[in-house]
């Protein structure tokens, strides 16, 4: 192996600046879009790998040595978040991952989920380890589950909820439900009650409302503004907050590729997000987090094609 590619992060990335979890290292356990959900609101584009089975998709003793290795080099991470661009819950090793992570480090240990897996005990035990457990609800009904978050045909939205209430009642840290809401889809007052009553019953340990921000899978995923989104938050009984759109989370002093390197790519040429990762040797979902913060500072904008959607200077 070339001495270049014994030092290059395949599988960890980051840290990048979240506004939820401070300095999050992130750690990618499964291949790109490999999901059991095709959202519809999704960053990452349209699912290529759609499936509800769980593998070892990266040797574990790989992703242990590269969260080691990084370790090494950056000092100040809030959280390892098990996240990347698909379903994490699809790794089959994620229980002895998080054990491997825990016997390294005191670093508290996040999982971001679809949670569409939590109905299997396995997947349960798998992620029971973890400090944060991030679980998905954007449908309060099986039609809009449908309709939002295209499952695999195995996954129905009764089987996705008993998962949760499962996770619920058998988790002992702490557990925030992400609620994504879609303008004309699910952003009304009765779908949001419909979910209400859910989160109730589950009774995580906070909400966070979230909505489309950057460009979404589909151009019908529509973004809700926030002063809809802060008057839906107090349709839920826990403690809820509005998670979308976080501009003062960024810190360009605090990450290892500039404003100005994607500037300097975008003046060369429109790029996609596919694009941006590779030309700056990112992981996409850091680029995504650069590309976000320069969107709101009005610095780029979007415009698509037959060949997807391309990020440009204003
Ligand atoms: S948003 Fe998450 S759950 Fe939905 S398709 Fe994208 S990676 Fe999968």
């Amino acid at each position: 192996m070339k001495e270049a590619d014994k030092n290059r992060f395949q599988f960890v990335f980051g840290p990048v600046p979240s506004r939820r979890l401070g300095r999050s290292l992130g750690v990618d356990t499964v291949p790109y879009k490999t999901c059991s959900y095709d959202c519809v609101y999704c960053q990452l584009g349209r699912t290529t790998v759609k499936t509800s089975r769980r593998e070892a998709y990266v040797p574990l003793k790989v992703l242990v040595r590269e969260v080691r290795r990084k370790l090494e080099e950056e000092k100040k991470i809030d959280y390892i978040t098990l996240s990347g661009s698909g379903e994490p819950t699809l790794y089959s090793d994620l229980a002895l991952l998080i054990e491997g992570i825990k016997e390294i480090t005191d670093i508290p240990v996040a999982v971001l989920t679809n949670g569409s897996l939590l109905w299997d005990r396995e997947v349960r035990q798998g992620i029971d380890k973890a400090d944060l457990v991030i679980p998905s609800l954007d449908a309060g009904d099986g039609p809009s589950f449908t309709r939002v978050n295209r499952p695999v045909e195995s996954i129905g939205f009764d089987r996705m909820i008993y998962g949760l209430h499962q996770f619920r009642e058998s988790y002992p840290g702490l557990m925030w439900l992400e609620v994504f809401l879609l303008d004309q889809i699910t952003a009304t007052e009765e779908k949001v009650r419909q979910m209400a009553a859910h989160v109730r019953s589950i009774h995580p340990d906070r909400v966070q409302l979230n909505t489309v921000i950057r460009p979404p899978a589909e151009k019908y995923a529509l973004s809700v503004p926030k002063h809809r989104m802060l008057q839906f938050a107090k349709m839920f009984e826990c403690k809820t907050e509005v998670i979308a759109d976080y501009p003062s989370a960024y810190d360009t002093d605090r990450s290892a590729i500039s404003r100005e390197d994607i500037v300097h790519l975008l003046k060369r040429r429109p790029c996609r997000l596919e694009d941006v990762a590779a030309g700056l040797s990112i992981h996409r979902n850091e680029a995504v987090k650069h590309l976000e913060h320069l969107m709101v500072d009005g610095v780029i904008s979007t415009m698509e094609n037959e060949k997807g959607v391309f990020y440009v200077l204003k």
